[in-house]
């Protein structure tokens, strides 16, 4: 069974998939993830977040990988461990221009569909369920408002020692909604079989559980 998680930045899709994955033991693949490593490519050879033509031939001769661990997933670029350097400002700042250049999501869809071939899989993303995985037996568009997810986000820095004002958390995140959703190949769409869950209101277990209940329906 393939299961596509789409949804706008930081709306809480890649910690309800990877919980969705656990409770049905299936893998998961983070695809934003791999976009933000393809970013850091970009960066590590000083290539221009625009140069589409560079970063693909990079990128054919680059291996993103991950690898469970304890506290989630480690991503690796070639042997590299990316895991905390994709979640940098100048990553996420940037990841949008690159990933709107259609032959990088050409090839890292291509690497997509090699992940979940013939397995039982939790995807998420922007676009799994219209262009990666359109047969998937589940697909779910996972919204909240941008000030909720202003506010999770601004949380989750304070953990992490980031003190990033919160009004700009919400910039940042219209920023990247607008530009996800305005490219013009694959822009950021509901699939018209996806079911729409809003997590404002939500807990991430009540997503995760809403999520496992469609699932075994
Ligand atoms: O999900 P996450 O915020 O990590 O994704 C980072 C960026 O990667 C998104 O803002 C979007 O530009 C891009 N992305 C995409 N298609 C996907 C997943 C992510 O364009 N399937």
């Amino acid at each position: 069974m393939q299961i596509a998680i789409d949804g706008p930045s930081s709306a809480g899709k890649s910690t309800v998939a990877k919980l969705v994955a656990k409770a049905l033991n299936f893998i998961y693949c983070d695809t934003g993830a791999m976009y933000r490593a393809t970013t850091v490519l970009a960066k590590e050879h000083q290539i221009d977040y625009g140069d589409e033509a560079k970063i693909l031939a990079l990128l054919k001769t680059s291996k993103i990988t991950f690898q469970p661990a304890p506290q989630g997933q480690l991503v690796f670029l070639n042997d590299e461990d990316v895991t905390l350097e994709i979640r940098t400002p100048e990553i996420t700042n940037n990841v949008s221009q690159v990933s709107a250049l259609p032959q990088i999501r050409e090839e890292l869809v291509r690497q997509q569909r090699v992940i979940a071939e013939g397995n039982s899989i939790v995807m998420d993303g922007r676009d799994i369920g219209t262009t990666v995985l359109p047969h998937a037996e589940l697909k779910v568009f996972l919204v909240a408002s941008a000030s909720e997810r202003a506010r999770r986000r601004f949380e989750e820095n304070v953990t992490k020692g980031i003190d990033t004002p919160l009004s700009k958390l919400q910039e940042e995140i219209e920023l990247r909604d607008y530009k996800d959703s305005h490219r013009a190949i694959s822009p950021l769409t509901k699939a018209d079989d996806a079911i729409e869950i809003d997590s404002t209101h939500l807990s991430i277990e009540e997503v995760t559980a809403a999520i496992v209940k469609l699932a075994n329906e």
